[in-house]
């Protein structure tokens, strides 16, 4: 659409054309027909390999009867920021719910966890310090780093023998703070976290790592990744999100008394922002309280995670070094990526295909995120799919790619109504 009344920001149709003719520009698909594992997307119904509802909570009544008494009680809006008036007794809940969930002195909760990851960063680190980030970090983490005026380097991915390295030339930095996700929201690979920890507490660096796709999925409690690796007493800082498998919104960060004191002061998005609405908050704490009464549902999800990742490479799907339910399958160009998205959809099966600037360029992937709302039929269903020769843009030459596999419904091309 040519910009006739602003004739200033012509130069955006222009540049939105040249993201369509690299296959990079993105549109927005309405979701209509609820939440959960069936979902109607652009008019469209469909099984939902998409969405970040791991423990398949977003719908859960429990939740929605939480929401829905507190809004009654409390009302919507949080009318200020928490400092001035807008911290109530759902966010106290909340924030001592999260502290003994995850073991730690204290816990804050943000508006979301982008804010929670940019906020601790820029108030942790300041001019004259060095932060150093996984090449992967998600953007919240890297704006963070740029937004903290310190130097800013990044790390190769997942490369505690370069962070090393990078911390012993940096002696003179008056604090050194190192970040990275623990479980990579686009590779579904984890962390190196021990080794990194190691190499932290040897420099006396602060470490802040980010368990937005590990909380409630990893660890004997679910408390994520620095559970599973035994290293949570080595993790400055731990931030968590209630938007992904708690199924709410918001963000939060768990650590010492003095870390929350010093984030309630000089955290800019949680001084500046006004507090998360009260119902949110007492919604994030049904969902927590499900989480700790329900270990069987985490543990299936990754049993079912590991088993599709095998069939998937066993149909020749370079499935890179995931291992947990975000299993990306590695096409490559971006353009590759959206036509296999597109046959998978036109077989009702909704697996978002990602590309730069999400991804480096070269590794545009089509995402999988498994949720403990697949049951093993759509999991088939999405193997049958996967399996079928997609010319001309099938699995990549030399592949052990065969027939179609088992579907356990015996039709790979159910109906979609
Ligand atoms: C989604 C995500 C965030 C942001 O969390 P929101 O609550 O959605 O703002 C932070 N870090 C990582 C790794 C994420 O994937």
């Amino acid at each position: 659409m040519a910009n006739t009344t602003y004739p200033e920001l012509r130069w955006l149709d222009g540049e939105l054309a040249e993201l369509e003719r690299r296959s990079l520009r993105r549109g927005l698909r309405d979701r209509t027909g609820g939440q959960g594992a069936h979902i109607v997307l652009g008019g469209r119904p469909v099984v939902n390999f998409g969405s970040n509802d791991y423990l398949n909570l977003a719908a859960d009544p429990r939740l929605a009867q939480a929401i829905a008494e507190a809004a009654r009680r409390e009302g919507v809006g949080s009318g200020a920021s928490p400092l001035i008036c807008g911290h109530a007794v759902p966010h106290v809940e909340l924030e001592h719910a999260l502290a003994e969930f995850e073991g730690t002195e204290a816990a804050l909760v943000f508006p979301s966890g982008f804010a929670a990851n940019s906020g601790t960063i820029a108030a942790l680190a300041g001019p004259g310090d060095l932060v150093l980030a996984d090449r992967k970090s998600h953007a919240s983490l890297l704006d963070g780093c740029r937004l903290s005026r310190a130097d800013f380097r990044v790390f190769p991915h997942n490369d505690p023998a370069r962070l090393d390295t990078l911390l012993r030339r940096a002696a003179h930095a008056r604090r050194r703070l190192v970040v990275t996700d623990t479980l990579f929201s686009m590779d579904g690979d984890l962390a190196e976290l021990a080794e990194l920890a190691d190499v932290c507490r040897r420099h006396g660096a602060m470490l802040l790592a980010d368990e937005a796709h590990a909380t409630g999925v990893f660890g004997a409690q679910g408390r994520g990744v620095a559970e599973e690796a035994g290293v949570e007493d080595r993790v400055s800082a731990r931030v968590g999100t209630l938007s992904k498998a708690l199924g709410c919104a918001g963000g939060f960060v768990a650590g010492s008394q003095s870390l929350i004191d010093w984030l309630v002061n000089r955290a800019r998005p949680y001084v500046f922002s006004t507090a998360m609405p009260a119902p949110v908050a007492a919604a994030a704490r049904a969902a927590l309280d499900v989480v700790r009464a329900e270990r069987e549902p985490r543990r299936r999800l990754l049993d079912r995670a590991g088993a599709l990742r095998g069939r998937l490479k066993a149909f020749g799907w370079d499935v890179g070094a995931s291992a947990s339910q975000i299993i990306p399958v590695v096409v490559g160009d971006p353009g590759r990526a959206v036509a296999l998205a597109g046959k998978l959809l036109e077989q009702g099966l909704f697996v978002p295909a990602v590309r730069p600037p999400t991804v480096p360029e070269g590794e545009s992937c089509l995402r999988i995120s498994l949720t403990a709302g697949h049951d093993d039929a759509m999991i088939d269903r999405l193997l049958a799919a996967m399996g079928a020769p997609f010319s001309p843009s099938g699995p990549p030459s030399g592949s052990a790619s065969g027939p179609a596999p088992p579907c356990s419904e015996g039709d790979p091309h159910p109906s979609r109504g």
